[in-house]
């Protein structure tokens, strides 16, 4: 039988850093020595894998639009080449590239997992090892055909990710959605959340540079000062708002400022700071509120969901109006419909 062949594609992040006088950073040609030192790669047993390194190496606090559009493009133009991909990222906004990623690869119906680690490769005790075996097996096995990110045992829905923890090994979680896949002694698929293969052949959806913002809601918190940035500056607006969807009653500020963006083409979701559980406009009258001002709910959405799906759909070029419906409804698994 042929071998599962997979396609690494290094864009940064601490697994494949080194140690410099200024502290950890990506530097060329690093991690491909690290792999030939790393004898489970070469074994005769393990899928047969490449090396793509981008350039230039990121520290992931560095990664832009332009970036999660170039490893989809990567993916894109070698997806028949090959069985799986994983992109090795750093861990700070390893969920953001997630969440785009699922966005950017409309129809995508291979395994693209995303990990990497709190030690590098080189160090003693990384996590990076295992985070990237098992990483890479999971992409070859073709179970899992979307987008996710493995981390110490987990795996997860890319777009349902976040980062738990700043030095935890178990640094990611995601707490609005069961795992993929739990891996144990064996790595065993949780088949009943896993994505239905879309049937649809792979579209690369490019996200334009957009103005995109997020403000979160804190007690006593002045929304007058945020008022000249809440205009048509910002195309979106993720608002981290208390519990179920709640702002301060001195929020009554903030109605008119919303109802003022909406007008002149911004959306703005109604995410929750709380990790787990959803946002319901409308189960107390602040919420309300902002619901009849123009504000769509984001239900369970993680922020980094929020954030990548409104880059996706005002890259579309669609009108507010189909912006606003598509924030509500679930288009890759990214959110809980009720
Ligand atoms: N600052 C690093 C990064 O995100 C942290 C890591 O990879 O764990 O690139």
């Amino acid at each position: 039988m042929r071998k599962k062949r997979v396609l690494i594609i290094y864009t940064g992040g601490t697994i494949g850093m080194k140690k410099t006088e200024k502290g950890y950073s990506p530097v060329e040609g690093y991690l491909s020595e690290e792999l030939k030192l790393t004898s489970d790669l070469l074994r005769s047993d393990f899928p047969e894998w490449e090396l793509y390194e981008m350039s230039p190496l990121l520290d992931s606090s560095d990664v832009t639009v332009r970036e999660w559009n170039e490893i989809g493009r990567v993916v894109y133009e070698n997806y028949s080449h090959y069985d799986g991909f994983v992109v090795l990222h750093g861990t700070d906004t390893m969920a953001y590239t997630a969440s785009a990623l699922s966005f950017i690869l409309d129809g995508l119906d291979k395994p693209v997992v995303l990990t990497g680690s709190q030690i590098p490769l080189s160090e003693l005790r990384s996590d990076g090892r295992e985070n990237l075996i098992t990483s890479v097996i999971i992409a070859s096995e073709g179970v899992a055909r979307e987008v996710s990110l493995y981390f110490s045992g987990k795996l997860l829905r890319g777009n349902r990710a976040t980062k738990m923890s700043a030095d935890d090994l178990v640094a990611f979680d995601s707490p609005n959605l069961p795992h993929l896949a739990d891996v144990g002694i064996e790595i065993k698929y949780n088949y009943s959340v896993l994505k239905k293969a879309s049937g649809k052949p792979l579209v690369l959806r490019r996200f334009a540079e957009t103005p995109i913002g997020v403000l979160k809601v804190f007690p006593g918190i002045q929304f007058g000062l945020f008022e000249s940035i809440m205009t048509e500056k910002l195309s979106g607006i993720v608002l981290e708002t208390f519990g179920a969807g709640n702002i301060p009653s001195s929020g009554g500020e903030l109605l008119p400022i919303i109802r003022n963006a909406f007008a002149h083409g911004s959306v703005v979701v109604v995410c929750s700071q709380c990790p787990s559980g959803t946002v319901t406009l409308g189960a107390y009258e602040t919420g309300f509120a902002l619901k009849t001002a123009g504000a769509v709910s984001g239900a369970d959405m993680t922020t980094e969901a929020a954030v990548t799906k409104l880059y996706y759909l005002f890259s579309l070029g669609l009108s507010t109006e189909q912006i606003k419906e598509k924030m509500e409804i679930s288009l890759r698994g990214e959110m809980t419909e009720y």
